[in-house]
């Protein structure tokens, strides 16, 4: 059986999570400005697994408007499994995805639109204005050269899920299965012709962010994981210039035993060498037993998200 041709021509994918705060006035906004651009304009709205009201509200406006559609994850199971989730239901020839705390403003997604269709695939929403406190900008910063450091995939801190995303680009982006799917990395790993545009950053309407440091250091750990084996080859490179170090070590000792410069054994070079080999023998193993781990969620193929209920 055919199925027929889409006729939407913007989707727009909202991973939505504790944010019943302004999940109301964010739809309403949305209304406003894409309705001046296009009628055939579906809105998906993926719970993941809220435990405040945020869903009762999908499920309403979903009642009431043709055009929404809400899909509720039967537990948190993160924000980039439940854009995935609204990506696949996306018939759009255009997809936005953006979050749903107001900090992505409906208001610049026209501006994006109409750089898109001149000729680009994917325009990136780059926030200018970034609302964060200074603690947590300096840990941003420091989190994307870490990141890049360990896996010389470069990012741009100030670029995140918030942009306009064609078909194709959004097709090729869904059949990359892996378990550990990331999507500005995908984004960036599929290529294409690739755009930015400034906008503004709006405040959050959540009074915290849903992410604590531990999540997000979690989530960057899996995401070097999955895209990199930079840090096995880091171990390796390391391992050969302490094995230098120590080499080196060994013939300066050598060449002063038989001069007879050494009167007393040293018991701290002993002691040192060998809290620096164990020290980077259990690192290599642990990073090694990182990456099986990986390998072992991999091969157990689960579900990436379980949906409860639909609209
Ligand atoms: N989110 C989600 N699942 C989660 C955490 C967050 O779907 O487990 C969604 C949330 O609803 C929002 C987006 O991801 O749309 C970004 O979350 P948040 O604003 O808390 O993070 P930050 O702005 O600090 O990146
Ligand atoms: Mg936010």
């Amino acid at each position: 059986m055919k199925t027929p041709k889409s006729q939407t021509f913007l989707s727009i994918v909202i991973p939505v999570y504790q944010s019943e705060a302004g999940l109301e006035e964010l739809i309403e906004r949305l209304k406003q400005a894409l309705f001046a651009i296009s009628t055939e304009v579906e809105l998906i709205l993926v719970d993941d697994g809220s435990k405040d009201g945020s869903w009762d509200i999908i499920s309403k406006v979903a009642e009431k408007e043709d055009f929404i559609r809400g899909l509720r994850f039967s537990r948190n199971f993160g924000q980039h499994q439940a854009i995935f989730a609204g990506l696949e239901l996306a018939q759009g020839e255009w997809v936005v995805v953006m979050d749903a705390d107001m900090q992505d403003l409906p208001e610049e997604i026209p501006m994006m639109l109409t750089k898109a269709q001149l000729g680009y695939d994917a325009v990136l929403a780059r926030r200018m204005d970034k609302k964060a406190t200074w603690f947590s900008q300096v840990l941003t910063i420091v989190y994307y050269q870490v990141f890049y450091f360990m896996s010389g995939i470069k990012q741009d801190p100030s670029i995140g899920n918030f942009g306009v995303y064609n078909k194709r680009m959004i097709h090729q982006v869904l059949q990359m299965k892996e378990y550990n799917w990331y999507f500005p990395t995908m984004v960036h790993w599929v290529g294409f012709n690739q755009s930015t545009l400034n906008v503004k950053h709006g405040v959050s309407t959540n009074p915290r962010s849903n992410y604590f440091i531990k999540s997000k250091f979690n989530l960057g750990l899996n995401t070097l994981l999955a895209f990199s084996d930079k840090p096995l080859r880091l171990t390796i490179k390391s391992g050969l210039i302490v094995a230098l170090i120590g080499f080196l070590f060994a013939l300066v000792t050598l060449i002063r035993y038989f001069s007879g410069a050494i009167v007393v054994p040293g018991y701290a070079s002993i002691i040192v060498s060998l809290w620096i080999l164990f020290g980077l023998l259990l690192t290599t193993i642990g990073i090694v037993g990182l990456y099986v781990g990986k390998t072992f969620e991999g091969v157990k193929n689960r579900p990436r998200y379980i949906v409860d209920q639909k609209t």
